[in-house]
């Protein structure tokens, strides 16, 4: 489960607060962040240091990394990606997003701060979008801080409403979406039902953790040939060195030997990790920590892909591909320079070829080769990188078959690989 919203919404206090009460905190290490805070005269944020552990961070009071925390519910483990809401950030909430089969969006519910959040050059349309673009399709918005409102039921409304058309454009199914009241600050209906007589008055519904609790678990791609995109590499306690990412089809044991793309050589798998708990198996949806030994760590970047050597990832510098665009300041022409997201890849790209705008509801061509594409137009254009990248089809393997296009620290787009087999430029 991924948590977005725009900076400041309070995602970290709402989740280091639930996080607390389920006791996924010990009392002594809650005490120490309580003196600290009070020390540094932050105590608002003392909920929100268990899960921003670097100094920078607290000194800035903004969560900059995906920090990941593990929390149960009655049916469900689930591992928290907490995601960055400040603006210089975004790459690493695409990481978090794309990993993710579920999300939270967090509003502030202050009267004028949901309305930063929400209108232009607020992150909570942004977040919404790639969220949905990046595969979530079950969302829980939680309408935060509605303390500071008085617990008013007319403002959870409004910000429900108005969220909730905005959704449904964004592609996410009424019946997926869920809107929810609660403070993280205070702990209101985050865990148990609501005391708060301001809010029993209006509110009979769930609390977040049921929210939670209730998410549909996606089927998992097991069947398929095995893959993993590495998010992070890192020296390991003996020989050879640790990747972490999640494995996104089939599965993986420990002993096999695996080929790591763009670069065509093997590896071979020395020993798994989940959450810290050595294991002989990973399965499609499992955040897993691999020892690799036989392979050069020079060798691996973030962004590459651990394979079946027999089932190998098509790598590729040219593809084409179904774009939708959210906005854009200039038209977009051939040529035109992008910043190419795709799971934690990021690379710089060209789009070389607008081979047609199409209808945005039934798909059909409107126009061959135009011009250029402007704001919600829906097309297919050819897309070259600087370097080969691994890449699927969406029809085969959608976790790697759809990326995000930035520009200048905007998305500007969303796109779905449809062909990869291209003239030469494929390389295996
Ligand atoms: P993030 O940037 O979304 O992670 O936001 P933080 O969790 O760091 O919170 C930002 C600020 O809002 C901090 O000063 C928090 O104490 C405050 N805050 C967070 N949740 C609530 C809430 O439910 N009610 C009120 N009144 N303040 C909150």
């Amino acid at each position: 489960m991924v948590v977005t919203g725009h900076v400041d919404a309070g995602k970290s206090t709402l989740m280091g607060h639930l996080l607390y009460k389920l006791g996924r905190v010990n009392s002594k290490v809650m005490h120490k962040y309580e003196q600290e805070s009070k020390k540094l005269g932050k105590q608002s944020f003392m909920y929100a240091w268990i899960l921003d552990e670097t100094g920078e961070e607290r000194a800035r009071g903004i969560t900059m990394d995906v920090g990941q925390s593990k929390f149960e519910t009655d049916s469900k483990i689930v591992t928290l990606l907490d995601a960055p809401g400040h603006k210089d950030f975004i790459p690493n909430m695409i990481t978090g997003a794309a990993q993710a089969d579920v999300a939270l969006l967090v509003v502030d519910s202050t009267r004028g701060e949901f309305e930063t959040g929400f209108e232009s050059g607020g992150q909570t349309r942004e977040h919404a979008l790639l969220v949905r673009s990046l595969g979530a399709s079950q969302l829980c918005v939680v309408v935060n801080k509605l303390d500071t409102v008085g617990w008013s039921e007319e403002r959870f409304l409004e910000i429900s409403n108005k969220l909730g058309s905005f959704l449904k454009q964004a592609g996410f199914r009424e019946r997926d979406v869920t809107f929810v009241p609660c403070s993280g600050l205070t702990g209101e209906n985050l865990t148990e039902p609501c005391t708060e007589p301001a809010l029993t008055k209006w509110y009979k519904g769930l609390t977040l953790l049921e929210v939670i609790d209730k998410f549909k678990c996606p089927e998992r791609p097991i069947s398929k040939p095995f893959r993993l995109s590495v998010n992070d590499i890192f020296k390991g306690t003996g020989s050879g060195f640790c990747v972490s990412g999640r494995v996104e089809t089939g599965m993986v044991q420990s002993g096999d030997k695996v080929l790591i793309q763009p670069q065509n050589e093997t590896a071979l798998v020395k020993a798994l990790m989940i959450a810290d708990v050595p294991t002989m198996t990973a399965f499609a949806g499992d955040c897993v920590t691999v020892t690799i030994a036989n392979f050069d760590q020079q060798n691996i970047a973030v962004g590459y892909i651990l394979c079946d050597p027999l089932s190998p990832v098509p790598v590729t510098s040219k593809f084409e591909a179904r774009i939708v665009i959210f906005n854009t300041k200039v038209p977009i022409t051939r040529g035109y320079p992008v910043l190419l997201h795709l799971q934690s890849l990021s690379e710089q790209a060209v789009i070389t070829k607008l081979v047609a705008q199409l209808n945005k509801s039934s798909g059909e061509v409107v126009k061959r080769k135009p011009k250029c594409l402007l704001r919600n137009n829906n097309a297919v254009v050819v897309i070259e990188t600087s370097r080969p990248i691994c890449l699927e089809l969406y029809r085969d393997i959608k976790e790697l078959g759809r990326f995000m296009l930035r520009v200048g620290g905007v998305t500007i787009a969303a796109g779905l690989v449809t062909q990869v087999n291209l003239d030469s430029v494929l390389i295996n």
